[in-house]
């Protein structure tokens, strides 16, 4: 077969194509959300949020204390008890479409404030991300009246009050996951973002505020870890509904079990990502790098690890690292870029420990030559080849833009490698075979697997994980199972 002889490395380079944020309205200090208005935090608390890109601060956010989150829950019971479970769906509906509608109308600025707070590149959270988020909104507005059908002959009824806890990855997306299902199933809801990206769950307060949604149907409150354990642990609690760590999961089980809480748990993941010899490669390696390097690896579903035929090794090896040279690493507002800052100073010293420990192991370590900005957190796109089926690469979740590559030869091998983790999320297969795409589907141990894609979401579409990646499936009318009950 000829070979595409285009040199990747010819040095162009785009002009800088920066987002404005001239347009973005951001308060210096942000209270609590409670019983549908700002108010102050018992606890006197605030801590800062800052932008991972530049390290400036960009807001002031309150910390709750148990008796903060007291006050949330008793505002979502209330409305529960005396406005939203006595709405009906079709009412119920028409408030989820207008907080959709509102979200396209003000989706620019939430892309904004999610790459501000974040780290991750515009590109991202204007195609992606907020687009999602109403989507979600939407998709579950159209069961709010149906939920009938959706459950035929077994009258479901709402829970009550569902305490609902983000990670950092994606902040607008993972809220919309939690509060769009819960509000069409007729539950109210207390919401904790993660600490170091609250500000869109913020401006979504702000959001439905404008919706005129009922007050204390959606309560956010914001803090630390400690502050998401109180909301767990509330005893006028009905669900918990977390993503996050496979640490922090075990940790809320533990704290519900023996509780009638119901939960949904969206843990972390270490996907594979596979790569046959008849695979269209080029599609295969634009697919492996949007699965690992264009959100930094801040994806639970990352294909961290890639399993590559040992036919093709060579082929796609310099195909990979071709693309990664031709990667933009940079400010998360310019539009050309692929790979935006990392979230956290803490989570930039867990992914460079990773990167020790693969050069301590004894796998080979490659990054492409590209400029990191000088403040900020920032790793360049990196991966380790010869990396062993027990090495810690192989088995644990990074969380970072680190790719651990391996080969195989047979497709019962790569089946046990694949499925030779704790972790359960997803998986990607490439081949250009359909019956090769079906064998594996069906017994890799992943909640979602791509064939020749990765990374596509649809709000019609379930999404969870096996064994430590999680219970419960979140997007689908499987995502509003978990918020109705049967008797
Ligand atoms: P994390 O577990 O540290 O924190 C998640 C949230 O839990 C934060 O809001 C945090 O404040 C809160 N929290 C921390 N300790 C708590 C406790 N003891 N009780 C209650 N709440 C507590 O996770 P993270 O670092 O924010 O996010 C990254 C993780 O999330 C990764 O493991 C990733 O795989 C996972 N994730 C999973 C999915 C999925 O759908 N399966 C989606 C996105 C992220």
């Amino acid at each position: 077969m000829k070979e595409n002889k285009l040199d990747l490395n010819s040095g162009w380079e785009f002009a800088p194509a920066p987002e404005s944020t001239a347009h973005i309205q951001l308060k210096k200090k942000y209270d609590l959300f409670i019983g549908g208005k700002w108010v102050k935090p018992k606890s006197g608390k605030y801590f800062k949020t800052v932008n991972p890109s530049n390290e400036e601060v960009l807001a002031e956010v309150a910390e709750a204390n148990e008796k903060d989150v007291d006050l949330a829950v008793k505002a979502a019971r209330k409305a529960y008890n005396e406005v939203w479970s006595k709405l009906s769906g079709k009412e119920r509906g028409k408030y989820i479409y207008r907080i959709a509608r509102l979200i396209q109308e003000r989706a620019r600025e939430f892309a904004v404030i999610e790459s501000l707070d974040g780290g991750k590149p515009i590109r991202e959270s204007r195609d992606v991300d907020v687009p999602l988020a109403a989507a979600h909104f939407f998709y579950y507005a159209g069961w709010a009246d149906k939920l009938e059908y959706a459950f035929p002959n077994r009258k479901p009824k709402s829970l009550g009050v569902a305490a609902q806890i983000t990670p950092w990855n994606f902040p607008m997306l993972m809220v919309a996951w939690k509060i769009a299902p819960a509000l069409a199933a007729g539950n109210t809801v207390v919401l904790k973002p993660a600490e170091t990206t609250p500000l869109t769950a913020l401006k979504l307060a702000e959001l439905i505020q404008d919706a005129g949604l009922p007050d204390g149907v959606v309560n956010i409150v914001t803090g630390y870890g400690q502050t998401g354990a109180m909301m767990v642990e509330h005893p006028d609690i009905d669900k918990v509904a977390f993503t996050g760590s496979t640490g922090v999961g075990k940790i809320i089980m533990k704290a519900i079990a023996g509780t009638s809480k119901k939960s949904t748990m969206e843990l972390g993941g270490k996907a594979a990502n596979i790569i046959f010899e008849d695979a269209p490669l080029d599609q295969a390696v634009e697919g492996v790098i949007n699965g690992i390097f264009f959100n930094q690896g801040h994806v639970c579903c990352a294909g961290s690890r890639l399993f590559i035929q040992e036919s093709v090794y060579d082929v796609v090896m310099r195909k990979l690292k071709d693309r990664m040279s031709n990667l933009v690493v940079g400010d998360p507002l310019d539009k050309n870029t692929d790979v935006g800052a990392i979230n956290s100073k803490k989570q930039l010293d867990i992914i460079n420990n990773y990167i020790k420990v693969g050069k301590d192991e004894g796998a080979e370590f490659y990054q492409p030559t590209c400029s990191t900005p000088k403040k900020g957190y920032w790793c360049k796109p990196t991966l380790f080849t010869n990396v062993a089926q027990s090495s810690r690469l192989a088995q644990e979740e990074i969380f970072g833009p680190v790719l651990a590559i391996q080969t195989f030869r047979t497709v019962d091998e790569v089946i046990a490698k694949a499925n030779n983790t704790p972790y359960g999320l997803s998986a990607g297969v490439w081949s250009d075979k359909g019956s090769k795409v079906f064998n594996l589907t069906s017994k890799l141990k992943a909640g979602v697997v791509w064939a020749n894609t990765y990374n596509k979401f649809d709000p019609t579409s379930p999404f969870g994980g096996y064994k430590e990646s999680g219970h419960g499936r979140e997007g689908g009318v499987q995502g509003l199972e978990p918020y109705v009950k049967f008797n």
